[in-house]
């Protein structure tokens, strides 16, 4: 039989429909009023002709209106593909008509790439958000959903594919459910919970939030862009208790907030998303942030590791555990799990795990086996069973035969009172195969030279770790989470060493 849940928007809005939902520094919605756009935004939707499975593209910024989007598209039985508003038109249209999408749903900040985009490819309709006519929602409408299928698509992600073109991730209601309901049995949730979304909708830690957010019943503040000033007066004067970023953003809110310290009322700063350095772990732990390191990908929904409250000083540097139904082990080339402290791939496998990707058969087979996820990452579990992840497998450098990763010599970098941004990738070499090279961005006016980092390295590092090369540059390189792109610094190695 069918396992059918109730629309969850619809069900919160039932609930607790005076409760917060979001809010912007200009504006704030209930559950009844969030509730009352969706079904509004949806009846609009119909009139495009979307009905269940279709599938909605969403090229919006941090927005109420993104939101909505989301619900609205739920309402229809629809399924919604954010895009990343970083993309270039090309890149965005190959992924419009890659997941078929009937309508592209975009805001006034996107005009312009919209109308590149439909130069591209039209097999789509487009409709800006913003221009859209106010409806007015009568009573319940026979378009709208009131419940799901559990294993229907919620969300196709595409992944920023480092090989070949990004491959679409499908989500699920059960994934999304799995993911919120793991999070929570881990760090708790209580009326007082405010969450904040700073980290882009579009991608799957923003999206979290707002499943969680809709899940739990908890308000939702909204920044439409990171400013670490913003985010620290957030947490300071307005009452949020949570926040999701990644170490790019941690490191500026660091430094902006000075000798100031958060209120007791903020529990958890969720920071995942790539390589956490342990110099910023340090400076965490002496300003009595409540760091906690997360792992996830886009194919476990958001979070699939999580440290646990307790174990937040004890293991330092572990993104920790399993969430609750979730379970993660390490294998060797063979598929073969390894002893603790072992280094290898980490594969993962839960309810929050994707089931594949968008007509994708064969790239799916390989990543997925007997429903465990091979993600690609190298890590370890130590004797406990705490995950310490290394790096991706693709960026491993292997020197002569030895394993480096790329990102325990950023760290070391970063330990560096005059570095600011640290980002390591392996360069050609006829002796070694490759050899580790750095690219750093110095703190103002900074007079370090190659050789002094060299030096502060050998310290550090066995020698072959230590970067032959230094180049120094005015920014490095992120993504819209403000991720490293390493990809993009071997791009500026000479030709002939990439
Ligand atoms: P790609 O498509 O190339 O995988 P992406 O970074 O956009 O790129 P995401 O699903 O957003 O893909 O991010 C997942 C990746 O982020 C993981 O596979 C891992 O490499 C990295 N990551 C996440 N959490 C951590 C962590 N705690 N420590 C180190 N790396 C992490």
């Amino acid at each position: 039989m069918e396992n059918m849940i109730p629309l969850w928007l619809k069900q919160r809005a039932f609930l607790t429909p005076n409760r917060l939902a979001i809010e912007t520094e200009s504006r704030a919605l209930t559950f009844q009023e969030l509730d009352e756009s969706a079904r509004a935004l949806a009846l609009t939707l119909a009139t495009y002709g979307i009905t269940s499975d279709m599938k909605v593209a969403l090229l919006q910024d941090n927005t109420v209106e993104m939101i909505t989007s989301y619900h609205a598209i739920s309402y229809l039985g629809a399924i919604a593909v954010p895009l990343n508003t970083r993309l270039s038109a090309r890149e965005l249209a190959w992924q419009v008509s890659d997941c078929e999408a009937a309508l592209l749903l975009y805001d006034n900040a996107h005009q312009e790439k919209v109308n590149s985009i439909v130069l591209e490819r039209s097999s789509f309709q487009v409709c800006n958000i913003n221009t859209l006519d106010q409806l007015v929602v009568g009573e319940e409408h026979h378009y709208l959903k009131a419940e799901m299928r559990s294993d229907a698509p919620h969300t196709i992600i595409y992944t920023s594919g480092t090989t070949g073109h990004p491959k679409g991730v499908l989500l699920t209601y059960a994934n999304h459910w799995g993911s919120a309901i793991g999070s929570v049995l881990n760090l708790g949730c209580t009326l007082e919970d405010k969450w904040l979304a700073v980290v882009p909708l579009f991608h799957v830690s923003g999206l979290s939030i707002i499943m969680r957010s809709v899940i739990y019943g908890m308000p939702l503040r909204l920044h439409r862009h990171f400013d670490a000033k913003a985010v620290n007066e957030a947490i300071i004067h307005h009452k949020v208790t949570m926040v999701s970023v990644v170490t790019a953003m941690l490191t500026k809110m660091v430094e902006e907030l000075g000798d100031q310290r958060y209120p007791e009322t903020f529990r958890c700063m969720l920071l995942g998303g790539g390589p956490v350095p342990e110099p910023l772990l340090k400076v965490c732990l002496d300003k009595n942030i409540p760091v906690y390191q997360t792992y996830g990908l886009s194919e476990t929904a958001s979070q699939i590791v999580t440290l646990s409250p307790e174990h937040m000083i004890t293991k330092t540097g572990s993104a920790g555990k399993p969430l609750f139904s979730a379970q993660v082990k390490i294998v060797d080339e063979h598929g073969d799990r390894v002893a603790a402290n072992q280094a290898g791939e980490i594969v993962v496998k839960g309810p929050n795990v994707t089931s594949g990707y968008y007509k994708r058969e064969e790239a799916t087979q390989q990543a997925i086996k007997n429903q465990w996820l091979h993600t690609g990452d190298m890590g370890y579990l130590d004797e406990e069973g705490f995950l310490f992840v290394l790096d991706r497998r693709k960026d491993l450098i292997v020197s002569g035969g030895e394993n480096i990763y790329p990102a325990e010599i950023e760290s070391v970098l970063l330990s560096h009172p005059e570095v600011e941004e640290a980002g390591v990738v392996g360069m050609k070499d006829e002796k070694w195969g490759r050899v580790p090279v750095a690219f750093v961005k110095l703190k103002n006016k900074a007079k370090i030279t190659e050789t002094d980092l060299q030096m502060f390295c050998r310290d550090a590092l066995a020698k072959y770790k230590v970067p032959t090369r230094f180049y120094f540059m005015d920014s490095l390189p992120r993504n819209a989470s403000g991720k490293l792109l390493r990809r993009e610094l071997v791009k500026r190695l000479p030709s002939d060493f990439q």
